[in-house]
Formats: C-alpha cells, structure tokens, sequence
C-alpha cells in the first residue's frame, strides 16, 4: 500500500495498522460523458457538448474519491477482459492508489460501458452491459480486516454485505440499479446489515414507497443507525438515531458541470467524516462540500476532490 499524502485517521488509527479503511466490492464500469448539451438527442439531428470525459465508473467512483481523501481503500471488482478493462486498471491502481489485490479480470468478458448525457444540470444515462459477480472467495468466506465497507444493496451483494458486518465491518450502502423494482423487499431486509444507508432523494423515495424526501429519510432511520438522503442541487439531510442528531445542509451554489459520481464522492467523504469521529453535522457538511466541488467539474470520477482542493473550504 502507497504512502498517502495525507492521513486523515491517523488520529484515531495507526497508520502503520495493517488493513483497509475502506474496502468495496462491485464492478468497474467505463464512463463516457459528455457536458453541456443543450438538449438530449433526437433522431436524425446532430448536437454538440462542450466538454467530454473517459474515466472508470460504476464502484470505481467511490474507490477513487475515497483513495483520493486518504483512506486506504481496496476494491473487490470484476475488470472487462479489453481495452477498457486495461485503462481502469491502471488508472485505479497506477494513479489512484487503489489496493486491487482482491480485484480480477474477467476472461472473455467485456467492460460495461455507460454513457451520461449531461444537459443543464441533469443527466441520462445509456448503458450497454452488465455488472459481473466478484466470484472472489476471500471476500466472502474470510473478509479482510476493513475499518468500513461500501455494499450497493443489489442481490448480488447481499452474501458480501452479510460476511462483511458479521466480521464487524462498519457497512455504508448505497441503492443500486433495479429497473423492475423486484429487489425491493430483500434490500429492505438487508438494511440490518448497514450502519449508515445514502440514496439520492429519487431512490429514497422508490425504496421506501414514499411520496417525500423527509418522510422517506425517516422510514430509513427506523431501519439503520445513520440516514441521509442527498438532495442534488439542495445539499442533503440526514439522522443519526442513536445520537438523536438530525441535520440539513443546502448545497454550495456552484455551476454543476458533470453531476457525474456526485453521490459516490459524497459517499466517500461521509465515510471519512464518520471514520474520523466527527458529529453528524461535520461529516454532511463536509461531504456536501467534496461532493459540490466535485459537480464543477468534468470528468466523473477523476473530478473528486483531493485534501489539496479542499483546503482553502475546509477549515
Ligand atoms: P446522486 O449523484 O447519487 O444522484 P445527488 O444528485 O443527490 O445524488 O447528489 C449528491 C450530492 O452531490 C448532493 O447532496 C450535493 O452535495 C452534490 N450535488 C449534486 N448536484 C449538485 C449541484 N447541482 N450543485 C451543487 N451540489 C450538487
């Protein structure tokens, strides 16, 4: 494991500690993105962006924006057996400092590709491919000694999520992508592996059948310790049932580029917040803050902010 330029639990662990701050398992996707369209494309017509940006996606977002706060941070993933699958893996493991000693390349398998389309300061997605199962038996059977973890509650994380928290691995979850709905049910179920759960307020709502972000908030804190909803250009709120705090913090009013990785640089952040021993109020203010500076720029993943970004905000 590199040497990291900054550390910032070296108050609370020993950086001589062996083991991940933050280990995450999932599937490295390939983004493109391209900015600033002034609308989304029609048949027959030809439109232009302003900006464009080739980086690794899907659980790499979370990987990297954590690498790239000082968490050693090692990733469980399935690599593209192509082009892509070299690209991300070096970008991960050369650039960013990513551990990819629990990762793979999957034979004869190509890397799912994601398009994002960003128009004003939303986005749409086209995808082409799908996640592939991190067939990896240390992970499961013995899971490596981690400060916290990151599961999307897919079905095919649960068996992850499970051997992760009964090693007392501090869980964060995140809703991943169920077009049809029919996971609903057992996600909900798995919320008892989790510590801390972040949707987006759309996913929120979904998850919990409600028509409103608080009232979705709220029916998540019933079944995790930590709840937060990320709100896109209105910041984002959260409760902490076992302290009774209760937070909302708006967003900087900044010009969003590429909301690309937003909830996933937010994500890492919290975690570094959560991991440091922070009050509720801090870790949201200072995931809203990463997660804002992030949107400014193009680029995805590689748009996460590092300490030296910060700095001047974070005081
Ligand atoms: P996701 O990226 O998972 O869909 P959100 O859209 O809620 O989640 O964004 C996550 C976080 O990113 C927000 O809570 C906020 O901190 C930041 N963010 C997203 N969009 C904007 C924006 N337009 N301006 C400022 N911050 C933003």
């Amino acid at each position: 494991m590199p040497a990291r330029p900054f550390d910032p639990l070296a108050a609370v662990r020993s950086p001589a500690e062996p083991g991940f701050d933050l280990l995450l398992a999932g599937t490295v996707f390939q983004d493109i993105i391209f900015t600033g369209l002034p609308h989304g494309p029609e048949p027959g017509t030809e439109i232009w962006s302003d900006g464009m940006g080739s980086c690794p996606g899907g659980v790499a977002n979370q990987a990297i924006a954590a690498a790239r706060l000082g968490l050693r941070t090692g990733l469980a993933a399935a690599f593209g057996d192509d082009g892509y699958g070299d690209f991300n893996w070096k970008i991960l493991s050369n650039q960013e400092h990513v551990d990819l000693s629990l990762s793979r390349r999957v034979p004869g398998w190509h890397s799912p590709v994601t398009v994002s389309l960003c128009v004003d300061q939303d986005r749409s997605l086209v995808t082409h491919g799908h996640s592939a199962p991190v067939t990896n038996s240390e992970l499961i059977g013995k899971p490596p000694k981690a400060l916290a973890g990151i599961a999307e509650l897919g079905l095919e994380m649960e068996t992850w999520a499970r051997a992760a928290h009964a090693s007392g691995v501090k869980l964060f979850g995140d809703v991943g992508w169920d077009p049809s709905g029919e996971w609903a049910p057992v996600r909900l179920e798995n919320l008892k592996y989790f510590y801390a759960f972040l949707p987006n307020q759309r996913e929120a709502m979904a998850f919990t059948g409600k028509d409103n972000p608080w009232s979705a908030l709220y029916a998540l804190a019933d079944r995790v310790p930590v709840a937060v909803v990320t709100l896109g250009a209105q910041g984002a709120m959260a409760v902490d049932s076992e302290t009774g705090e209760e937070e909302w913090v708006p967003s900087l009013p900044v010009k969003a580029h590429d909301p690309t990785g937003a909830g996933d640089c937010f994500d890492a952040a919290f975690i570094v917040g959560t991991l440091a021993g922070w009050p509720l109020g801090d870790r949201l203010r200072f995931a809203n803050l990463c997660a804002s500076l992030a949107v400014q720029e193009v680029g995805g993943s590689l748009a996460a902010p590092g300490w030296g970004d910060i700095a001047d905000w974070w005081k």
